[in-house]
């Protein structure tokens, strides 16, 4: 295919998709309002699962589970392609003292994950800095967390070294251009860029450029905000989560504790009362980490979506124009499959996944 794509939008979804496109198309072009990998895709935890995975639905089930098979080998590709290695660091995940330990262990029987119950003498056995007090646990063995801005830095280098990939950053796109019924560039900060088919994967800000052609999609900014410590190498061998909050072991020590959920626009302030409630929560999950320094808090901006459920596919009516965004709490997991999915879709070959659920058709106001 000789096309040139227009992708607006430089998180992990637009990269990736990029990168799938670039194999396939004659040219690509990314063009991002700031750096490429600034936004919600550096800010994210990079937990290779959803938190809950049993309470999404299975569409959103379909792209983790393809997600995490592929992961190991997207790192291994950009890492040799690069030099820079994603991490993507499999340590497993306790879920603590659950409500729903029943429900999450028939959804692991069902969808064939490798969840189960363990006695929480096994979990402590297992994880020797937990809190007291915890009563249950279940534990999903081969959960991975990616290290996240490094997983966007890849992406960038690999893209770069493409011949056929430009990147345009600090290149804010304000609108499309339309042409007899047909989407046929963007319009940039720098001018109009034509294209024979446009990609919004703009993340939470997907809505506010959909607006300007009248069509109103349910994305919206969700606050999230982020801790962080370092600790010893060795201190925490797995995720751990309870009560809605999680501690993530980085593979040199760094341990992330997230996060907060908040409706506050597209304010990214991070606030004193979220550095309290989460240095709280760090430490009931983790009590040694009283005495530590929190050497980062941050807070980036997730692209809501209803259900989490992404938009993935053509505008209808809209010719030439499509999504590729809305993935909330789940845009590093999902990342590799809905990006997979996105350019068998555009490029016209057999879908890996059935795309129905994710189509923009009948989802847009
Ligand atoms: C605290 C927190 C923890 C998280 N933890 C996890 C986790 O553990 N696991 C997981 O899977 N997910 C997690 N997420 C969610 C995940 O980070 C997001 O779903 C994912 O990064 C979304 O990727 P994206 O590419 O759609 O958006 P973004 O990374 O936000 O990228 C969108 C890009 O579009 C650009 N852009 C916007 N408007 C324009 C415009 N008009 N013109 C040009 N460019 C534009 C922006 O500058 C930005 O670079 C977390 C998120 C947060 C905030």
């Amino acid at each position: 295919m000789s096309k040139q794509v227009v992708v607006v939008g430089g998180g992990v979804i637009g990269l990736l998709t990029a990168f799938n496109l670039a194999a396939k198309v004659g040219q690509v072009v990314v063009c991002d309002q700031g750096e490429v990998g600034r936004e919600s895709s550096w800010a994210g935890g990079g937990i290779v699962s959803p938190l809950y995975p049993w309470r999404y639905s299975p569409a959103v089930t379909a792209l983790a589970h393809w997600s995490q098979d592929f992961y190991p080998q997207l790192g291994e590709r950009l890492f040799a392609s690069t030099g820079l290695d994603p991490e993507v660091h499999t340590t497993g995940l306790y879920w603590l003292d659950l409500d729903d330990e029943a429900e999450a262990l028939a959804w692991a029987e069902r969808e064939r994950r490798p969840l189960s119950a363990v006695d929480i003498s096994a979990a402590y056995d297992a994880v020797p800095v937990l809190g007291p007090g915890f009563k249950h646990a279940i534990f999903m063995a081969g959960v991975a967390n990616v290290r996240n801005p490094r997983l966007v830095k890849s992406l960038k280098a690999a893209l770069l070294a493409l011949p056929n990939v430009t990147l345009r950053e600090h290149c804010q796109v304000s609108g499309f251009v339309h042409e007899h019924g047909r989407v046929t560039g963007v319009q940039t900060a720098d001018g109009v860029l034509t294209a024979d088919e446009v990609v919004l994967s703009a993340g939470a800000w997907s809505g506010d450029l959909l607006r300007t052609l009248g069509l109103e999609l349910p994305v919206e900014p969700v606050k999230g905000q982020m801790i962080l410590f370092k600790c010893a190498e060795d201190f925490l061998p797995s995720m751990v989560l309870a009560k809605g909050r999680y501690a993530i072991p980085r593979r040199d020590g760094h341990i992330l504790v997230g996060s907060t959920l908040e409706h506050a626009g597209y304010d990214k302030t991070p606030t004193e009362d979220a550095l309290a409630s989460l240095k709280a929560s760090a430490i009931e999950l983790l009590p040694e980490l009283k005495d530590a320094t929190v050497v980062g808090h941050w807070a980036g901006l997730r692209p809501g979506s209803p259900e989490g459920i992404p938009y993935i596919g053509p505008v209808p009516g809209h010719d030439g124009l499509w999504l590729n965004c809305g993935h909330y709490r789940n845009g590093l997991v999902l990342a590799p499959a809905s990006c997979q999915l996105f350019t068998d879709l555009l490029t016209g070959a057999e879908p890996i996944i059935d795309p129905a659920p994710y189509a923009p058709v009948g989802r847009l106001g």
